[in-house]
């Protein structure tokens, strides 16, 4: 079996992304899954483990400054020769910034065809892609090269599977062409204690209903204590009222948690798309034909500053 290469999202904290375990997951059913860590000194030892148990048989490692303190152009060029040397039954990345962009330099590097925003991939290739805001599903192939895709974050369960693996150490080249860019400072994201957006079970958003920024403490509450992540709509970060790298849809990020909570979201078909494959959807809105509602499992109609109190009130109780 050809060897299907991931190519590893890994957080700051020398943690994996839980769209790089799914890339794991959907790469066993194609090929031996092969990991490629391209991060900071240590990053692939640190990592192995967590790539091991979701079945990367094999880990490609290429650490050091020039691969971490350089933007993407340097990954392509490693990924790149190492595409032309094990030549891979497809090459997975994450549908992120970073990893839409290294895919795109693999591709011209390569010559070779690329689909972007993947939920699934077949054994023969075929690609399955969600567009137009969710309403229409394509299936296309890489007809020019090998299949060169990224996937979608929250688009397959991951499911471990333990592999015991090797680590190769690959010679990271970087040419002059690859240093025209590099991280001259890294800003932290606003985080705090609450999960990624992402990659949260829990997701509890709020949109222009929740009225201004003071009352989306009532949001962050209940996504507190149900230990969930807090998402906004377009409209409720235009009116600044959460920021913008909180906005789930089709302009923002898109989350497929277990449960999905939209408090004064109408429900546009841009924010949708970015939640309509979350598990449990519930809603609460005071305008009983507020399109959420088609799309909720759970509906509160009612005022969401008297529906939302209530319901953390019973939950502390518990
Ligand atoms: P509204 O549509 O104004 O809905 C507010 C809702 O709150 C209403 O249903 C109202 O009944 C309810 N409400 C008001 N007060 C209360 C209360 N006290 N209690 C309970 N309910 C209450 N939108 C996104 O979200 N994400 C995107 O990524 C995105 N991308 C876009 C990209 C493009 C190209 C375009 C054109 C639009 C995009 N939009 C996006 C915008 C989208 O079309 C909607 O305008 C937006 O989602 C509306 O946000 P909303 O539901 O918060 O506001």
């Amino acid at each position: 079996m050809s060897e299907i290469l991931v190519v590893v999202e890994a957080t700051g904290e020398f943690g994996v992304k839980k769209v790089t375990l799914e890339m794991l997951t959907l790469a066993r059913q194609l090929g031996t899954p092969a990991a490629v860590v391209l991060g900071g000194p240590g990053a692939a030892d640190a990592l192995s483990p967590k790539l091991g148990e979701y079945g990367a048989a094999k880990v490609y490692a290429a650490e050091g400054e020039e691969i971490d303190g350089y933007l993407v152009a340097p990954k392509a060029t490693v990924l790149a020769d190492l595409v032309k040397r094990v030549r891979p039954g497809a090459v997975l990345l994450a549908s992120s910034q970073e990893g839409k962009e290294i895919a795109a330099r693999l591709a011209v590097k390569l010559d070779n065809g690329i689909l972007t925003d993947v939920t699934d991939l077949a054994a023969d290739g075929t690609a399955t892609q969600v567009v137009f805001a969710g309403s229409t599903i394509v299936k296309s192939k890489v007809t020019r090269g090998l299949p060169l895709v990224t996937v979608r974050p929250n688009s397959l369960s991951p499911t471990p599977a333990p592999a015991s693996q090797e680590v190769e150490q690959l010679t990271v080249t970087v040419s002059d062409t690859d240093k025209l860019a590099r991280v001259v400072q890294r800003v932290a994201e606003q985080k705090g204690s609450r999960p990624e957006l992402t990659e949260a079970s829990v997701v509890v958003s709020g949109g222009r209903g929740v009225g201004n920024a003071d009352n989306f403490k009532l949001v962050e509450e209940l996504a507190d204590l149900l230990g969930g992540a807090v998402g906004a709509s377009r409209a409720a970060v235009d009116s600044g009222f959460y920021p913008h790298q909180f906005q789930v849809g089709q302009t923002g990020k898109t989350v497929s948690p277990q449960l999905y909570i939209a408090l004064g979201i109408s429900g546009a078909i841009q924010h949708r798309a970015g939640m309509q494959t979350s598990k449990t959807i519930v809603t609460v809105n005071k305008d009983a034909e507020a399109p959420i509602f088609e799309l909720a499992d759970f509906g509160v109609v009612g005022d969401l500053f008297k529906v939302v109190p209530q319901a953390v009130e019973e939950i502390r109780k518990r």
